[in-house]
């Protein structure tokens, strides 16, 4: 080979590896949000599950094991939130990059402190699907914080030319994040200790984070649909202990939250549980924006 076409070939090299974006597939609108801040455009990024989805229960279509088959990156939420269909996908994409172990799966779960993990042996015949602990744990900015920096860790381990721009867009991220939390701490801040319920149980990570309660669920256990009777001993809570709004999400049946509301007074809030999933909620910090606002705005006039 003459010196000529060796230094087109290397050149050639160089760029397909400093241009070829990650292929980067996320089960969720939230991981892919975090994906997009510190991957930026040096990732290919394709989410699994819409804005409006319940990630519990998704569709294992044949499209999406052909992404699978072609990622470098697979991110899970984990704690068994995609246990009913991205182990299909895994197996059927047949792709070593992205199976556990490698550094292509990521879960993003191995960097937060889970809730809920249960103590005794769990009964999974009873319908519940939160049987390792909460998975709903990116609705708290500290865990968005926690997993942007695994993010940021796996895309340069695989991409390391491009590992200052992760970097640098982590940081933004983080100063950004900052930022949104002070202002979400001070909207806050009046309605320290207020006792709220949910439809689904998503909101214990966000209840923790910033001082508040969740006393009850319409859902008897995660997963398994609201009876009349657990409604009822629900309503006879609300005034017992003084609950004061009921968080909704978009993909739940909200006539249960309807009827609750109806019998006893309490305020409906509409939060989003995955980016996107309402009006002006767009992106990680848009998704807690949104929810910190819809809730305190509520609590203001909820006294
Ligand atoms: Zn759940």
């Amino acid at each position: 080979m003459n010196a000529f076409l060796s230094i087109v070939f290397s050149l050639a090299i160089v760029a397909s590896s400093s241009a070829s974006p990650l292929r980067v597939v996320a089960t969720t609108p939230d991981l892919g949000s975090l994906a997009r801040e510190i991957g930026g455009d040096d990732i290919d990024l394709t989410v699994l599950a819409r804005p409006g989805d319940d990630p519990h229960f998704l569709d294992a279509k044949p499209s999406f094991i052909r992404l699978m088959s072609r990622a470098d990156v697979y991110i899970e939420t984990g704690l068994d939130l995609e246990v009913g269909w991205a182990p299909l996908l895994l197996q059927g994409a047949r792709n070593a990059r992205v199976m556990p172990g490698n550094p292509g799966h990521i879960d993003a779960s191995t960097v937060i402190d889970p809730m809920e993990v249960p103590t005794g042996p769990v009964d999974r015949s009873m319908g519940d699907v939160h049987p390792t602990g909460n998975p709903h744990y990116l609705l708290d900015p500290r865990a968005g914080r926690a997993v942007a920096g695994l993010l940021r860790d796996r895309f340069s381990a695989l991409r390391p030319d491009r590992a200052q721009a992760f970097r640098e867009r982590f940081a933004d991220f983080s100063r950004r994040l900052d930022e949104a939390e002070a202002r979400w701490d001070a909207r806050l801040a009046p309605h320290r200790g207020a006792k709220l319920l949910g439809d689904h149980n998503l909101w214990v990570y966000f209840a923790d984070r910033f001082g508040l309660e969740m006393a009850g669920y319409l859902e008897p256990k995660p997963g398994v649909p609201p009876t009349t009777r657990h409604l009822q001993h629900i309503i006879e809570l609300i005034s017992r202990e003084r609950v004061r709004a009921i968080i909704v999400s978009p993909y739940f049946d909200q006539r249960h939250a309807d009827f609750v509301a109806r019998n006893t007074g309490v305020r409906i809030v509409p939060l989003a549980h995955q980016p996107g999933s309402r009006p002006s909620s767009d992106g990680y910090i848009g998704m807690i924006d949104h929810n910190v606002e819809a809730l305190a705005s509520a609590l203001d006039g909820a006294k």
